[in-house]
């Protein structure tokens, strides 16, 4: 199967380079015309840099000189594989900030400096964005953001513009395709045989450093002399994605934020939170999400998110699927290539990149770390099941704005480079995750603790009474501090399997759920003609269902038996085969056990409610009947009874022979998904 795909990719290699070819001719024609300008624009930029990057060095020069020494060794002893030079750049002496309103009840801050600051345009210059206008504080607003973009797209036939579609506001989700070639088509895309990079900025809108960064880059691919980052990859950039909840704009809407003065709101215009509603595709958003990602079908999706916890020196962090999930050989890839030369940039720029964090225990740091594994309503868990190499950035929030969205712009600049230098590896080890066909899928994890611990690049903090809460209270102190050999406890270990059927049916009747099937892009057939069919089905009970909504939904969990059945299934019946790319995301959506299937969502909400009853008067007679025909009936029923609670139920005891009766629902609490094994 591997064999087979690899051969198909390298066809489509010879053929495009064929179809291509007058693309380029008219590129080159228009590169050459644009020379000079392109010439003089770059070079403008470039002497505005150096002078930023001067009188930077200079401050920092300056700042350093004025630091405890002791702090700042602190933090070369802690950062192993940081370069000297690179940990130099951090002034680490905590003090009060006092740029943004809630500076003054979040823990100090450490002044920071890095060689990415280079990075910057002064204020003035004309292609600085509006967050290089605000000296790093501001990000500018939906109209703002898209006209600046579209001023940078009316200078190259390199960025193109098109529509996901509209929110429920009525807004357009943009989408910026940046190309070599000039390219606003996904099937011309397909055919320039790049890898293509999905970044997506402002899942959740108040996070949104990603469109900020994302600008400066564009901005610097387009007039700068960074053009060569496209020869080798495309990029896909969406500069908000939660657009309504960008709008709700604010300084009081992430607290525990750095910056940007004004920033959205976590959830979108109905309350829902984008980053929950991979699966189930609830959202206008995530639907044309969705059908972005399998139109334009990117090699690796990124999306940029802060987030807060605990305080520590790292200032961008990333994580992606587990060696154990369900796209191991994309694990490899990023593990081994992607993040080494990640971290090397950031590291070089003065940044601390780190991976992915959650402590285990918010007031005790020695608890340790733990990693997560997560589901197809997150990005990280829907990429890892649909086999699209995924990347969550979480910048800290407690660093400044600034800081963050320059980390950002040098972890996108790299994914490009790397992405561009290692496109073979990468579309190699993606067709080898779609056609694993894992005859065995976790469906939920437990955690163990993992054998070697990390050396965790903290920041110490002191328990205090507090009279107001009535008890500790964690105050960060700013200063730097190594935690060695901290336990990391990882969900590792699968809890629930399930073998892979060969296929799941649906009676056509579930229309929501197979228009969500088909909206993620897994394949199905439907029965011509009625068709007996020797299948697995699920009996449910004992069901819970959730006591408060829950991203709009009443979930519900359920007790679940598989038993064999032969069934006629009539025509229009869908038939999902398993054997196909998105089979193990298909498995996620329909087992029942898994915590993102579209039944614990629930979809399948009906089949809970018991719609028809027998009276009294009718049973009765019904039971006697039935035990007269079956002796075998009789024993049965008198163990029942041995129960004394039982015995004493005179409703228990005639709803056990309507239960046993042809006349009882034999659809009820049945699972309306069928199995081929
Ligand atoms: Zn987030």
């Amino acid at each position: 199967m591997r064999f087979f795909s690899l051969s198909v990719v390298a066809i489509a290699c010879l053929s495009a380079g064929s179809f291509l070819a007058p693309q380029l001719a008219l590129a080159a024609n228009a590169a050459a015309t644009n020379a000079e300008i392109a010439n003089t624009e770059a070079a403008k930029i470039e002497a505005t840099k150096t002078e930023v990057a001067n009188a930077e060095a200079v401050q920092a020069a300056v700042v350093e000189a004025s630091t405890n020494s002791n702090a700042t060794s602190a933090i070369v002893e802690s950062s192993s594989e940081a370069t000297t030079d690179a940990a130099a750049n951090v002034a680490a002496t905590p003090t009060r900030a006092n740029t943004f309103v809630n500076d003054a009840i979040l823990p100090p801050s450490i002044t920071w400096h890095g060689a990415s600051e280079a990075l910057l345009l002064s204020a003035d210059h004309e292609w600085a964005t509006p967050f290089e206008q605000s000296n790093g504080t501001e990000s500018p607003s939906y109209d703002d953001t898209i006209a600046w973009l579209d001023r940078l797209a009316a200078e190259t036939t390199k960025l193109q513009k098109v529509s996901l579609g509209k929110s429920p506001q009525g807004r357009d989700i943009w989408m910026y395709v940046a190309s070599s070639e000039g390219i606003n088509e996904s099937a011309r895309l397909k055919q320039n045989t790049k890898p293509t990079i999905l970044v997506q900025a402002g899942i959740h809108a108040g996070e949104i450093d990603g469109k900020d960064a994302g600008m400066m880059l564009l901005r610097d691919i387009i007039k700068g002399d960074k053009s060569d980052l496209l020869e080798k990859a495309n990029l896909l950039f969406v500069p908000m994605f939660s657009v309504d909840a960008h709008e709700r704009s604010g300084e009081f809407n992430r607290v525990n934020q750095r910056g940007p003065v004004n920033m959205g709101w976590r959830t979108n215009a109905n309350n829902l939170n984008l980053n929950r509603d991979y699966a189930k595709a609830d959202t206008l958003e995530m639907q044309h999400m969705l059908r972005a990602i399998n139109v334009w079908q990117p090699d690796l999706y990124i999306d940029v998110h802060v987030t807060d916890g605990i305080d520590y020196q790292y200032d961008i962090t990333f994580g992606y699927n587990l060696a154990q999930g369900l796209s191991p050989a994309s694990f490899r890839w990023l593990e081994n290539s992607y993040r080494p030369a990640v971290e090397a940039a950031l590291t070089a720029q003065g940044h601390i990149p780190g991976p992915l964090i959650f402590a285990v225990d918010n007031t005790d740091i020695t608890k340790g770390m733990s990693l997560w594994n997560p589901s197809p309503r997150f990005s990280n868990g829907y990429g890892d099941a649909r086999h699209l190499p995924t990347i969550l950035i979480e910048n800290h929030s407690l660093k400044p704005f600034k800081q963050r969205v320059l980390g950002t712009y040098v972890m996108l600049e790299q994914t490009l480079k790397t992405v561009g230098d290692q496109a073979t590896k990468l579309k190699s080890a993606i067709q080898e995750d779609k056609y694993r066909a894992s005859p065995l899928i976790t469906l939920t994890w437990k955690s163990a603790p993992l054998a070697k611990g990390w050396d965790f690049k903290g920041i110490d903090y002191k328990l205090e009474q507090s009279p107001i809460s009535g008890t500790e209270v964690v105050r960060w102190t700013g200063e730097p501090k190594l935690y060695p050999n901290l336990p990391v406890i990882a969900e590792t270990v699968p809890d629930i399997k399930v073998t892979r059927p060969s296929a799941y049916y649906i009676p056509a009747q579930w229309t929501q759920v197979i228009d969500r099937l088909t909206l993620h892009g897994i394949r199905l057939t439907r029965l011509s003609k009625p068709t007996e069919l020797k299948l697995q089905q699920y009996s449910l009970s004992n069901p819970v269902f959730n006591t408060k909504a829950f991203e709009g939904r009443l979930t519900v969990k359920a007790d679940s038996t598989l038993a064999k059945l032969t069934t006629t299934l009539p025509a229009g019946t869908v038939k999902i085969s398993t054997d196909q790319p998105l089979g193990d995301l298909a498995i996620l959506l329909l087992e029942p056990q898994s915590p993102d299937s579209l039944l614990q969502w629930g979809f399948f909400n009906p089949i809970f409610t018991r719609t028809e009853y027998i009276e009294d008067y009718a049973v009765e007679p019904l039971a006697a009947k039935m035990l007269k025909e079956d002796p075998k009936l009789q024993a049965e029923f008198n163990k029942a009874l041995e129960n004394p609670e039982f015995a004493a139920d005179p409703e228990a005891r005639l709803r056990w022979f309507y239960e046993r009766s042809p006349y009882y629902d034999n659809q009820y609490l049945k699972y309306p998904v069928y199995r081929s094994r």
